[in-house]
This record gives C-alpha cells, structure tokens and sequence, in this order.
C-alpha cells in the first residue's frame, strides 16, 4: 500500500521516499527528464538523469501513464523554486522507476478546469475528467462536509440509521422510479422520493433523534439543473419545537463554514426567518435570492420561509396537493391548531390553512425544506381526504402510518438540507453536476456506463414484462 502522499514530502527533504501517482507532463531536456508526477494530493516534480539505469525506459513514458517512482526529496535551488506550486521548493531525485500502466492519450486536457470542454464528452470519460484538480478538491471537500455533519450530530445524541431503497411510493409531488418484483408477479417497488415515512417510523420506534446522508429518487421531467437521484441530509427528531430544529440547521451550517468554507461569509446571522406571503409579496419568489453584492462569490445569503400555506391546486388532476407533503402540520389562518376546527377547514376551506413547514433558501435557491408532523390520525385521515383520497386509498397507500400511531407516537419534526446544491453554493459551482462523482446528464442519462439501456429478453421474462414499441411513423 502506499504510505506517502505527495504533500507529505515537503517535510521529507533529504530523505528517500516511494511515491505513487500518474504523469502529469513530461518535459524531455535531452540528458535530463521532468516529470510532474501527481497524486490524490497535489502535484512534485520529478526528474532522471541520462546517467540513470532507468532513463532509456523513460523517455517513452507519456502524461497519463501511471507509475511508482523511487528517489531522494531534495530542496531545488533558491533560483529554480516556483512558488506557484505547493511544492514548489522541493524536487524529487528519482533512483527507481516502475511503469505500472501505459496511458493512452485522453480524449481532452486533463490540466485545466475543464470548463471549456463539452460537458458530454467529460461525462463519458468521467473517470478522466475526475482526475483533473478542481473535481478532486470538489469530491474531497465533499467528504469532508459529511465527515463533519456526522461527527457534529453524532456529539449531539443522534445516530445515524439506513433506510430501505426498495420501498412504497412516498409522495413528495413527483413521480416514482419503480421496481419490478420477480416474486410477486405485477407487483412493484418504488425508490424512495425520501425516506419520510421511515424517518417518522423511527421516531414511532423511540429513535429520538434520526439522521442520515440519504440518496432519494424522483422522476421529474428533465430540467438542466435536476438530478434523478440526489443526495440530502435527512433529520427527524422527537419532542420538539419549530424554532429549535432551525437553530439547529443554523448551527450546523455555521459551523461547517467556519471549519471548512473560511473565506465565505453570512450576509445575516441569525438567519432571518421571513413569513411566506410577505416574501411572496416582497420577490414573487418562495427562494429569493438575498445577497447584497451578487458579484462577490463568497456572499452567503442563509434566511428561513416560514408559514406556508398547506395546499395547493393541481389543475391538470383538479385537486388540492401539499405544498410540502401531507404529513406536514396544518395550522389555521391565525396559527391555532385547534382540531375540530382543523378538521371543519380541511374539510370545507383547505385553501384557508396555513402549515408548518419550513424552506432554507441561499442565494435563490432552495437548499432544504421540512417541518412539524401530523401525528394526530384524525386530523392525518381528514389532510388525506382534502387531497382527494378515499378512504380505501387512504388504507392502502397510509394505513401502516396511521396504525403505527395508534400505539403512541412521539410528537416530532424533521428537515431535510439537499447537499448537492449546498456543496454547488459553497463550491461556487454553477452547476450539481460539479459535486456529484457520477452525475446524470441534464436528460437523465449516464453517458459512461449508457444507461438507461435495454435488457435481455429473458430479464423481461422473468419480470413478467412485456415492452410495447410505438410504431415509427
Ligand atoms: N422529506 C422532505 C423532503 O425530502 C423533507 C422533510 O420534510 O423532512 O423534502
């Protein structure tokens, strides 16, 4: 296994060392050969003299070409220091060189941003273009983010717990991937638009405080900016207030910029907590973008939407949704949460109620969204009703919920920060696709592994599924 990393030779001057990575250039002087040789973390000059066994079997070696070199850290002189690399005052002397792998040359510059280059190509060549600089930073600060997430909950009480990927459609207003089941002939799974359901079960269970870096699926129309698999930090916790899970939000993000994000700063702290309809009023937007300067990349603009109103009128299917989703609080006009009234409104005047969701908005978007639960199952079955179920559906899609709280359940509510857009925000990235390792084009499709692609007939068979192909006109 390799034991150092290429930043780790700066300190290692005067001493021999075995080093691991690709070639990054060649640089061929004729008696004297550089190589840039670079790792996971950062990048050292190399180089090999004509006197050397090893020269004559590298003066084939091209950029790309992966290889464990052998040799002595030595400070360069002062006149041939480049300050502009981290490890600028160092050279590596090599005594040993071993080609692990031959590189072909690839298909686009691996030594730049890479922003230049049309991004279906990158996403082909994925693993390549992942070797470049800025998406390595990207996926490290990425881990680093969770790493932190988990250690700064867990020193709070929660734990962390996996949720199903096979499971029954949750709705959280989009449509479901499904799964065919072999066993149960007609009979589908569907990933989970989240893990809601689940979560709230855990605070059935006596789970107190849940977390997880969950992966939720949602079939939406291709949208540039959308992913059909996304990555969000899901909470739910037991006993507790609205104002305590946003200060909890607040404190978690505060703190992560401060450790891993130093130069970006917060336009506002506390973050504000601004009423639906005034901002409704104030941008004609539920995610206003708030930064003052929009030039400066290292603006944070946190703020809360609170109040917003529990339905909303789908017309194509004539009936009213959830703004968020059904297990959210309604609230009447005033804020009370007396129940026969509750009731009486969802039944004759659901447009009236408010809810107690919650959005966090940065920068003109939507990061995250959650909120107080129903977990009175009179008022669940009447939100349910209002949503144009009956009471058959209800059973069907709900009626594992409604028994589990037949058998006491823990007042709770829970949020859900999205991490791929935050990581895009605090990346100054401008686009998901950026953070995420192995992203989807715009369209839904991995151009890497050519996916979504055809099965064999005999997977369809064994699915009990038969594909019916339009007629080409
Ligand atoms: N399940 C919600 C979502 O994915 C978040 C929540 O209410 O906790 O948006």
């Amino acid at each position: 296994m390799k034991e150092i990393f290429i930043d780790q030779t700066l300190d290692l001057i005067g001493q021999k060392v075995v080093l691991y990575g690709f070639i990054e250039t060649v640089r061929n002087h004729g008696k004297i050969i550089f190589f840039d040789l670079r790792d996971r973390s950062g990048v050292l000059q190399t180089v090999i003299a004509e006197s050397s066994p090893f020269f004559e079997q590298t003066k084939s070696i091209r950029p790309e070409t992966v290889v464990k070199i052998e040799g002595e850290v030595k400070e360069r002189p002062d006149r041939l220091k480049n300050p502009e690399l981290k490890t600028g005052a160092i050279e590596l002397e090599i005594s040993k060189l071993e080609i692990l792998s031959q590189a072909q040359t690839p298909p686009f510059d691996l030594n730049d941003d890479g922003k230049k280059i049309n991004e279906e190509t990158r996403l082909k060549y994925r693993y390549l273009d992942l070797r470049r600089t800025r998406l390595q930073k990207n996926l490290i600060v990425r881990h680093q983010t969770n790493q932190f997430i988990r250690n700064f909950l867990s020193d709070k009480n929660f734990i962390e717990i996996e949720t199903p990927i096979l499971t029954k459609s949750t709705p959280e207003g989009a449509r479901d991937y499904l799964v065919p089941s072999r066993l149960y002939q007609g009979k589908f799974y569907a990933l989970p638009q989240s893990p809601q359901q689940y979560k709230q079960l855990l605070m059935v269970a006596g789970f107190e405080r849940y977390f997880q870096i969950s992966r939720c699926f949602r079939d939406e129309d291709p949208r540039g900016d959308r992913q059909p698999e996304f990555s969000q930090l899901d909470i739910e916790i037991s006993y507790i207030e609205r104002d305590e899970i946003l200060n909890l939000v607040e404190e978690l993000i505060v703190a992560l910029v401060k450790k891993i994000f130093p130069k970006k700063k917060f336009l506002a702290l506390p973050f504000p907590r601004l009423n639906y309809g005034e901002v409704m009023a104030k941008y004609q937007s539920d995610k206003p973008d708030l930064r003052q300067n929009r030039n400066d990349p290292d603006e944070l603009a946190f703020a809360f939407v609170i109040d917003f109103p529990m339905f909303e009128w789908k017309e194509e299917e004539k009936r009213w949704d959830a703004v968020h989703h059904p297990f959210t609080q309604p609230k009447l006009a005033d804020g009370s949460k007396n129940k026969e009234k509750l009731i009486e409104t969802l039944k004759k005047n659901p447009q009236s109620l408010l809810s107690e969701q919650f959005d966090l908005v940065c920068n003109g978007y939507e990061v995250g969204g959650g909120s107080l639960r129903t977990t009175d199952a009179d008022v669940l079955i009447e939100t349910f009703k209002a949503m144009g179920n009956d009471q058959k559906e209800i059973e069907e899609k709900f009626g594992h919920l409604i028994q589990a709280f037949s058998f006491g359940v823990p007042p709770h509510g829970g949020i859900a920060p999205g991490l791929d857009r935050l990581l895009m925000i605090l990346q100054n990235e401008s686009s998901i696709r950026e953070v995420i390792a192995f992203p989807k084009t715009g369209e839904g499709r991995d151009l890497m592994m050519d996916s979504p692609s055809a099965i064999e007939p005999t997977q369809l068979k064994e699915l009990h599924l038969k594909i019916e192909t339009k007629e080409k006109k």
